[in-house]
């Protein structure tokens, strides 16, 4: 049995902790903030209950099977439910789509809103993202990834022309999909990494497809409840979790990650330190000097994703017959990336964003019948205070917010008038909360040919010392956070 420390209780470090639990491993998560969850956040106001951060699950069987491996499965203890419609998309012509959460009706109904041949059109993109995803979710997706990986893909010529490394999401939509609407509802695809669909690669078609061939899901009482069955089933396994625990630094003897010691100045020894705090963090302040050097080296080289500015609204009385998830696309997509990522100009909040909205029709989230406890989202910029937009400037979050509402209103969801509170959640907020630099929502993002490579790896060149979670390998997003706790708990190996 080794000792394991395990620095952050969001998913991902929930994850690898139940699965070292149940792998026979004397386990202890350190949380710095008072709750568990990370990113995967929760508000009560009132008898309304948000949640603040994913609103919607994918790829559930990655859940289904860590639930299974570790214990009682998941139906026992965290029922989900499949959405009918995946997202009602709204295009700047004001024409709208409900996409079905049945991959098999999907082109129908692309065909029937947006004119013959556009359903055809999309089938034929999803078909080449399946073979992207039958190529890559094994060798890349669900194992520790390094250049043999890259050359292994790269064995025959016609996978590497599939998955077309050299590409951009748009480039390669583009030769598919000859109506604009329909390269809208692909490029936003991009942003479930935090990237900019110009710039990320074609590998990120898998998106779309994984959410059509395997549903879109919900959590009945809000996904937050997924950090709860996590921490109950680590309570279950014998670990032990401490919550307001800040860790300073990672320590190394010997060449080998040894322990760890609180800001209070308390020290854990461990044999196996599994970080699941942002890389750069961990890199950057957890581990300073030689330790960190090669870390820190290649972070340098990434491009950190974008962040989300969001809107908690409690509203009485709100438009019926809402689907649970919406899209109202910007005027121009474009300069809503070249505005958060800062290309054209310095990084500034988009002028006219696409907004996204999740209405969930659950009973156990709002106080009464008649109530709506609505989530609003829109890309930001990362909180940069030195060289980019200063989310704590007075006065920003409030204007932002009613911009932002004002922008649902032109495009036909006004709800001004039915806001009884509202809760604004910014970038810098959510640093605040969860040491993420800049408020990042997925790590590194995605832009760029060789991102994926760069991204921290699973294994820290210090012995003993693994990385999990949404800033390393595979990436952000739910199950892949879940994905890379798999990985880690592999790479650690079971207790002697
Ligand atoms: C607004 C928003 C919307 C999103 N929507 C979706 C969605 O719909 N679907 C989806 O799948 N994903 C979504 N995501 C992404 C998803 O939430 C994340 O990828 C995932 O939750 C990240 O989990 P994690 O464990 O990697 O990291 P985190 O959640 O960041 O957890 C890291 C934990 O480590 C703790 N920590 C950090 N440093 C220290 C330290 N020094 N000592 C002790 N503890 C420390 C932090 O407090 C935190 O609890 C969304 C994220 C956000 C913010």
């Amino acid at each position: 049995m080794s000792r394991v420390v395990v620095v952050g209780a969001g998913v991902g470090g929930l994850a690898a902790a139940v699965r070292l639990a149940a792998a026979g491993h004397d386990v202890t998560v350190l949380e710095q903030a008072s709750v568990v969850g990370g990113k995967l956040g929760t508000h009560a106001h009132d008898g309304y209950l948000f949640d603040t951060g994913p609103s919607l699950l994918t790829l559930p069987h990655v859940l289904e099977e860590l639930f299974a491996a570790t214990g009682a499965p998941l139906e026992e203890v965290l029922p989900i439910r499949r959405l009918d419609v995946a997202c009602r998309y709204r295009f700047p012509d004001g024409v709208e789509v409900d996409l079905p959460g049945d991959a098999a009706a999907v082109p129908a109904a692309l065909e029937a809103a947006l004119g013959p041949g556009r359903g055809d059109q999309w089938a034929a993109l999803v078909a080449r993202a399946a073979r992207i995803w039958d190529l890559t979710h094994g060798p890349f997706l669900e194992s520790p990834v390094g250049p043999a990986d890259l050359l292994r893909l790269a064995t025959d010529p016609r996978d590497v022309a599939t998955v077309a490394p050299w590409r951009s999401l748009r480039g390669v939509g583009s030769t598919y999909l000859t109506d604009p609407r329909l390269r809208l509802l692909l490029d936003r695809y991009a942003t479930y990494t935090g990237s900019d669909p110009r710039r990320a690669p074609a590998a990120l078609l898998t998106v779309p497809y994984a959410e059509q061939a395997f549903g879109s899901w919900y959590v009945p009482g809000g996904l937050g409840r997924i950090a709860v069955a996590l921490t109950d089933r680590l309570d279950e396994l014998g670990g032990r979790l401490r919550t307001g625990a800040r860790v300073a630094e990672v320590l190394v003897a010997g060449g080998r990650a040894c322990g760890v010691r609180l800001a209070g100045g308390e020290v854990l020894d461990a044999d196996v330190v599994v970080a699941n705090a942002d890389a750069t963090r961990l890199y950057g302040d957890l581990l300073p000097g030689r330790a960190g050097r090669a870390g820190r080296r290649r972070l340098r080289r990434t491009r950190p994703s974008l962040a989300g500015f969001a809107l908690l609204l409690a509203l009485d009385d709100p438009p019926p017959d809402q689907p649970h998830h919406r899209v109202l696309f910007a005027e121009d997509y474009d300069a809503e990336f070249d505005a958060v990522f800062g290309r054209r100009g310095p990084a500034r909040p988009a002028h006219r964003p696409t907004v996204y909205v999740s209405v969930p029709d659950d009973p156990a989230v709002v106080p009464h019948p008649g109530a709506g406890a609505w989530f609003v989202l829109v890309n930001a910029p990362r909180h940069d205070p030195a060289g980019g937009v200063d989310w704590d400037r007075p006065g920003l979050r409030e204007e932002h917010a009613d911009h932002v509402l004002e922008v649902m209103a032109d495009r036909g969801l006004d709800v001004r008038d039915r806001v009884t509170h509202r809760t604004v959640v910014t970038p810098a907020d959510l640093e605040r909360r969860t040491l993420t630099d800049g408020g990042s929502i997925y790590g590194t993002s995605s832009n760029g040919a060789r991102a994926a490579f760069l991204r921290p790896g699973n294994r820290s060149p210090v012995p003993g010392l693994f990385l999990v979670g949404g800033s390393s390998h595979p990436g952000g997003g739910l199950p892949l956070v879940v994905m890379s706790a798999r990985i880690v708990a592999d790479l650690v190996g079971p207790a002697r």
